[in-house]
């Protein structure tokens, strides 16, 4: 199969690379669309300030490829023996770029985002830039009808998002304020109004992502080339400051975002006894005005690591129309071997008056991989780079606004994905059609009546991984 691997800082090859094999507890997935992380653009050139830094180096310096990516769409096409939450046809995306282990002392207790052992996508796990990738089955998690491809390709973002809401404990009304509108920016900004904000600010120096701001509930958008951000914020409050800033637009100037600036300008904004989370990942060390936080009773705090709960949430709230990133997927690619024009434009989204990271289709609607011309009047008809791609699945939208009530319902978050599956197979359009690639992705869709993640599964032993040979 071909796969992506950086060979060096900047040196991003197209391989054609041994298939994976599903074994034990895990899964192979066929990648249908893929999308660059701002974080793997920027590991990848080597520009980055997480954990990743350390390795990869090193890696590269000892010839070990790597195969990145974690924000995909895709299908599973083989299960180990071991599998029992997740089938073959189900769609299925991750909730971020590792999964965790299922055998350490944290996940024994149930703190799977707190895993000692997780296996990172790129280094224990060859990532999603590829036609294949192999998972454990805890490390999916299963996208009924709703979303479209694309959408669910742009999932994983939206967990961290919610983890950050989640984190700063909005009470109904709080003044929220939101420094950043790239995808996260304008997925917290959407996650905070479902969890109550009054006031709900959004900040950024692009007109264009304001609009989509203020299509997607800001109550005030402030341009921070035209407006002093933190005067603006006093005077929407009558001074006070906000309840809860999200700082969502901190990180490195290289990629157009905005260093440590937000971060001082989140102080000067918090109200006393205020909240500052910070989702957008820092450039370095932070300096922090302890004596006016420590004075103030100002928290700073980091969000809470996402899970898979949080990206079950995401996908209730777009497949139920309650948070929209359709509008924000403004470059499609068509063709594996176009991933790295993803990453150019996933690098530079300014320049090229992109929101969401480019995406890629890896898998024609056909079924096949390559390739195809480009077929006018899809969603991003009328943009020079945007090609074809969506799959019909408009139907299944409307059956799944229902799921919420079910949820209620039910009594418990989990058993939502089980109703929106419910809901699918009472679709009597659903069974009785010509297998053709359409309708297989309408019925790969719909989910069966299994739970999801066995908390306490162990590892499989028997995976094969490409890596193994080095
Ligand atoms: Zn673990």
């Amino acid at each position: 199969m071909k796969a992506w691997r950086l060979h060096g800082l900047g040196d991003h090859r197209l391989d054609e690379v041994p298939m994976p094999k599903a074994a034990g507890h895990d899964v192979l997935i066929r990648i249908k669309v893929i999308q660059p992380s701002v974080t793997d653009t920027s590991v990848m050139s080597g520009d980055v300030f997480t954990e990743a830094t350390k390795w990869i180096p090193k890696w590269l310096a000892e010839g070990k490829p790597i195969q990145r990516g974690h924000e995909y769409c895709g299908e599973i096409v083989e299960t180990g023996q071991n599998v029992t939450s997740v089938k073959v046809g189900d769609r299925v995306c991750s909730a971020g770029g590792k999964t965790y282990c299922g055998s350490c002392a944290m996940c024994l207790s149930g703190r799977h985002s707190e895993c000692l052992s997780p296996l990172i996508m790129g280094r224990e796990v060859p990532g999603a830039f590829a036609e294949y990738m192999c998972l454990p089955e805890w490390g999916v998690v299963r996208i009924p009808q709703g979303p479209t491809d694309n959408e669910v390709a742009a999932l994983q973002p939206l967990s961290p998002c919610i983890a950050s809401v989640r984190s700063a404990e909005i009470k109904i009304g709080d003044t929220v304020v939101v420094l950043g509108q790239g995808a996260v920016g304008l997925g917290i900004l959407q996650a905070a109004r479902l969890a109550g904000a009054g006031l709900l600010v959004a900040v950024a120096r692009r007109p264009e992502n304001l609009e989509l701001a203020k299509k997607f509930g800001a109550t005030d958008t402030i341009n921070t080339t035209q407006t002093d951000v933190v005067e603006e914020v006093k005077r929407l409050t009558n001074g006070d400051g906000a309840d809860v800033v999200f700082d969502a637009a901190g990180g490195s100037p290289k990629y157009g975002l905005s260093g440590f600036e937000t971060v001082r300008q989140a102080l000067r904004m918090v109200r006393r006894g205020g909240k500052i989370i910070q989702s957008a990942l820092l450039p370095g060390a932070v300096e922090l005005d302890t004596v006016l936080m420590q004075r103030y009773g100002i928290r700073y705090q980091f969000p809470l690591l996402s899970d898979n709960e949080c990206l079950k949430i995401a996908a209730i709230w777009v497949a139920s129309g309650r948070i929209q990133i359709g509008p924000q997927i403004t470059h499609v690619l068509h063709g594996l071997e176009r991933l790295n024009e993803a990453i150019k434009i996933t690098e530079n989204k300014a320049k090229h008056h992109a929101v969401n990271p480019a995406q890629v289709v890896v898998l024609r609607l056909d079924g096949r991989v390559g390739p195809a011309s480009p077929v006018p009047g899809g969603n991003h008809a009328g943009c020079g780079q945007h090609d074809e791609y969506e799959v019909p699945l408009a139907e299944g939208r409307d059956a799944v606004r229902q799921a919420p009530q079910l949820l209620t319902l039910r009594g418990r978050r989990g058993a939502a994905l089980d109703a929106v599956a419910e809901l699918a197979h009472a679709d009597p359009g659903g069974g009785q059609q010509p297998e053709t690639y359409e309708n297989r992705a309408h019925r790969c869709n719909q989910a069966d009546e299994h739970g999801h993640s066995p908390a306490r599964a162990k590892q499989g032993a028997e995976r094969v991984w490409p890596h193994d040979k080095h």
